[in-house]
């Protein structure tokens, strides 16, 4: 076993036992860097990933690894001497695992470490309904003609949309239809990060030459540019280059140019001077055809009644779909039996019941302690110890900004805290995630779990 098939059987234990936003947060762009004398060293994006693992995890990769290397005794991190933007979690094969939802996370991390792109997404699995022809001809158009047709194609639309998979076809049809073409899929949050790495360690012109020298930029989620200065104007040349020498620029975001708070004009005029096209949330036939093709992908026959039942009542989002059925195939798999009507309803209860963009405190707490694989208790009790600190901050902050509780309110929530705790928490935190790409983006994830319904343990 080489040491990439032995971290990739690691991972694949670690996942079943960890949360799945923990999983990706922590085990993403990890790899083993050695095992020399006993000794295992895993590579890590940086210091904070460093400190998590170390304090949190070790033990339990440790565990997996000797179960699978007897002679592994210890283990030590490293942040990665690669400065690159690939993902190195890749290459497994569908069959090794079991759990839906896994499947899912890991054909979100089969990714190739050039391009970045993930082979698994492409036009063929792709519906097409009228929500989303227009962006789906365009994508096409350009995946044909790249450079040539529009450019920059942006396609924006509410998350959960099909933006990021209709991106990454139309980089894996371009590598089918010119192989010699070199093509980058970035999102933005990498893109703002390797720039500040770059930076802080003088090789920016590397990093610059770097990207100049692809064919084709695909950039998801450009609304991650908001407020990042020194970010947008490096994109701003970089977006130049491409356009003067006719090399394609595929964007998304999440709203339009105009909708993004705090981009620079020249680059939202940038943005608008090519193609945009807006995707729309599907009407019921075409959440049933994706229903249906996906039962198909998956080779699972569900009954009708329980397509239709999901379709009408999961409206705003193709990943919400997918997540209901992923939890039917799970409840077929484990109780052996195929699902009713009836079963399929209490089974999809809790997250068909649960409105979206609606919240509470339980459901805060809850989530961010999921999330931190940490006790409820332990976020609202009294103690210093520092890996509570930040998630009880971070508690604070959303029960603020979610809710917007008051904070006299909030103090008294943990342990009886006055109101002048609750203030400087989210100050902090409000100004921290402003500097701190990390933190932002585990903000970001959690308030995604917030409000997907699926976070809620029964
Ligand atoms: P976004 O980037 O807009 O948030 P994604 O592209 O990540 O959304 O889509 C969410 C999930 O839904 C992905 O698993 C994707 O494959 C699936 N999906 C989205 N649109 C479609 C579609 N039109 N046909 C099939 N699957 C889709
Ligand atoms: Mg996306």
């Amino acid at each position: 076993m080489t040491n990439e098939e032995l971290w990739q059987t690691v991972l694949a234990q670690i996942q079943f036992s960890i949360s799945r936003a923990n999983f990706a947060t922590w085990f993403k762009n990890t790899k083993i860097f050695s095992i020399e004398d006993g000794k295992a060293v895993v590579s890590v994006e940086n210091s904070f990933s460093k400190e998590w693992l170390d304090n949190k995890y070790s033990s339990l990769i440790l565990k997996s690894l000797r179960e699978l290397d007897g002679n592994v005794k210890s283990i030590d991190f490293l942040i990665s001497p690669e400065k690159n933007f690939s993902s190195s979690v890749q290459g497994h094969s569908k069959k090794d695992f079991s759990i839906p939802d896994s499947q899912l996370l890991f054909q979100e991390l089969v990714v190739d470490q050039k391009t970045n792109l993930n082979s698994h997404y492409t036009f063929d699995n792709f519906v097409v309904g009228r929500f989303n022809e227009v962006a789906h001809a365009a994508s096409w158009a350009v995946s044909e003609n790249p450079g040539k047709v529009y450019n920059p194609l942006f396609l924006y639309g509410d998350v959960g949309l099909g933006k990021t998979h209709l991106l990454q076809a139309t980089g894996n049809k371009i590598i089918e239809l010119f192989p010699n073409k070199k093509i980058k899929y970035l999102p933005c949050e990498r893109f703002i990060s390797g720039m500040v790495d770059a930076i802080k360690n003088h090789q920016i012109d590397e990093f610059k030459k770097n990207l100049r020298d692809v064919d084709v930029l695909i950039m998801d989620d450009v609304q991650f540019f908001t407020g990042k200065e020194k970010s947008q104007e490096e994109f701003f040349h970089i977006f130049n280059l491409f356009h003067h020498s006719q090399k394609q620029i595929i964007l998304s975001s999440d709203r339009s140019p105009k909708a993004i708070p705090a981009l620079e004009e020249r680059l939202r005029s940038r943005f608008e001077g090519g193609m945009l096209v807006d995707i729309g949330t599907p009407d019921i036939e075409t959440r049933v055809a994706i229903l249906k093709a996906k039962c198909e992908e998956k080779k699972m026959d569900i009954g009708e009644d329980v397509i239709e039942y999901i379709a009408s009542n999961i409206r705003s989002s193709i990943r919400e779909l997918e997540g209901a059925l992923n939890r039917i195939l799970f409840f077929k798999k484990v109780n052996n039996k195929p699902l009713d009507l009836d079963s399929a309803k209490k089974f999809l209860g809790n997250i068909i019941s649960i409105p979206k963009k609606t919240t509470n405190f339980k459901k805060i707490i809850q989530t961010i302690s999921d999330f931190y694989d940490l006790k409820e208790k332990e976020i609202l009790l009294q103690t210093r110890r520092k890996e509570i600190v930040r998630p009880r901050q971070i508690a604070m902050y959303l029960l603020r900004e979610e809710l917007n509780e008051s904070f006299p309110s909030i103090g008294r929530r943990f342990g009886g805290k006055d109101h002048t705790t609750a203030i400087y928490a989210c100050l902090k935190i409000e100004k921290e995630s402003k500097e701190n790409d990390e933190l932002m983006s585990e903000i970001n994830l959690i308030r995604q779990k917030l409000y997907s319904g699926l976070n809620v343990k029964n």
